[in-house]
């Protein structure tokens, strides 16, 4: 008997449809109106805290899994709701990989809970990397943290730009310079705990898609943090700051291995868009008649949708082998992960455009849902690493080159 197999655990597939109701009967119907009012909906959050979706503990249960497939299937069927709403629900996990990433097991404890809070209390995160003149190249952050070692403090000071749940959210996860010479290696992360001064939100940016989803400028003025706030300890910095001055290769800074942990399951996001509207323009074309006949019939449209439903499956098998390569301890030799990112991104925002060109006139108006659709996947050729960076990845990978 074969050891290969893609068939989901008998717990997978109750999670598959535990997600996929909580998206049809509470995300869907109120996706539309949250699009166009820009807000957080605080009230779905707290209905994904009451089943339990909005938790540390779901989030630990997934990670645990054998196979590495659970988050990637919640992901895709919480996003086919709508991806707004599901990254309002979600975006907390980019703190929480933050801390997972970095963090000792004492912070661990300390933090994650803190930044789903409870049912009645509900409490969000944000990781905070990006800054108006450091995107994609992380290295050139200007966000300083400085230690005062009478006081054991850190002192943060800097503009963190686009940050999702920016300035609103209760545990901010700041990635800042303690070395600017030594760029990305002198970097280090730092969770600003809930209610500390000095931490502000800046402009909110009016936006192009996942609207229902905060993303904002964080401005942080003399942010005084104890020492126990860098994540992962003084002494593993000191050693790993003392060792790239000495100019030996260090781990994986302290962005990067959030962004390799979080990147198929970002692209898992994107499938779930992309098969939202694959299934609405499927249906559409069976029940809109031009010529007496119904426009699937037309060889023009059904080939759209068999090119759709193959890029999805393509997209949807690059994700799940990246998530069973990390789950399986095997590291990525050509950019595994990044490549799904690339592929489910791309095909998103062009299964979402076949999807508006399949309903015509409709499905360029906002009495559909396709319109919303493409602009939401839009951003997956863009955040967690655009397109270009992936390619950029995956070509050094496998090139073993310095490609710029
Ligand atoms: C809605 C939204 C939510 C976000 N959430 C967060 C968040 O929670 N936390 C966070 O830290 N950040 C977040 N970001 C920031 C996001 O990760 C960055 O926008 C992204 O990394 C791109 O950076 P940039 O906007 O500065 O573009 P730039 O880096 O200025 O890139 C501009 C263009 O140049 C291309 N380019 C740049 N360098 C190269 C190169 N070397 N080779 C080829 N092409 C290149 C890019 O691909 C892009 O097409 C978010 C962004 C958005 C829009």
């Amino acid at each position: 008997m074969s050891g290969f197999t893609l068939d989901l655990t008998d717990d997978q597939s109750q999670i598959k449809e535990w997600v996929h109701t909580f998206a049809q009967d509470v995300v869907r119907p109120v996706a539309h109106e949250y699009d166009e009012r820009e807000e957080m909906p605080f009230d779905v959050i707290k209905e994904a805290s009451n089943i339990g979706l909005y938790s540390w503990e779901f989030l630990a249960q997934a990670y645990a899994d054998e196979n590495g497939l659970t988050l990637p299937i919640a992901m895709e069927e919480l996003f086919w709701g709508d991806a707004g709403i599901g990254l309002a629900i979600m975006g907390t996990t980019l703190g929480v990989s933050g801390i997972m990433g970095n963090g000792t097991q004492e912070q661990i404890e300390e933090w994650i809970p803190q930044c789903f809070g409870s049912p009645e209390k509900i409490q969000t995160a944000a990781f905070c990397v990006s800054e108006p003149d450091a995107g994609s190249d992380v290295s050139s952050l200007r966000t300083k943290a400085v230690y005062d070692e009478a006081k054991d403090e850190w002192v943060l000071n800097g503009t963190k730009a686009w940050i999702t749940n920016g300035g609103i959210a209760d545990v901010h996860v700041v990635v800042a310079s303690v070395d600017p010479e030594l760029k990305a290696r002198g970097h280090a992360s730092f969770v600003v705990p809930p209610g500390t001064k000095g931490l502000s939100q800046g402009s909110k940016y009016k936006k192009h898609g996942i609207r229902a989803s905060h993303t904002a400028e964080v401005i942080l003025e003399d942010v005084r943090i104890p020492g126990s706030c860098l994540l992962g300890g003084k002494e593993k910095l000191d050693h790993r700051l003392n060792k790239a001055r000495e100019g030996k290769s260090t781990s994986t800074q302290a962005a990067m291995s959030t962004f390799e942990a979080s990147r198929p399951i970002v692209a898992a996001q994107a499938i779930g868009i992309a098969r939202a509207a694959y299934e609405f323009s499927l249906q559409y074309s069976k029940e809109r008649f031009t010529w007496g006949k119904p426009i699937v019939q037309n060889q023009a449209i059904a080939f759209m949708l068999a090119d759709m439903i193959t890029e999805i499956d393509a997209a949807r098998l690059l994700v799940w082998r990246a998530c069973w390569m990390a789950r399986n301890g095997k590291q990525f030799v050509s950019g595994e992960g990044s490549m799904s990112k690339l592929k489910a991104g791309e095909v998103a925002v062009k299964v979402t455009e076949n999807a508006i060109q399949i309903l015509g006139g409709y499905g360029y108006t906002r009495e559909y849902p396709v319109e919303r659709w493409h602009r939401d996947a839009k951003i997956y050729t863009i955040f967690e690493g655009t397109s270009e960076i992936q390619r950029l990845v995956v070509a050094r990978a496998i090139s073993g080159e310095k490609i710029h």
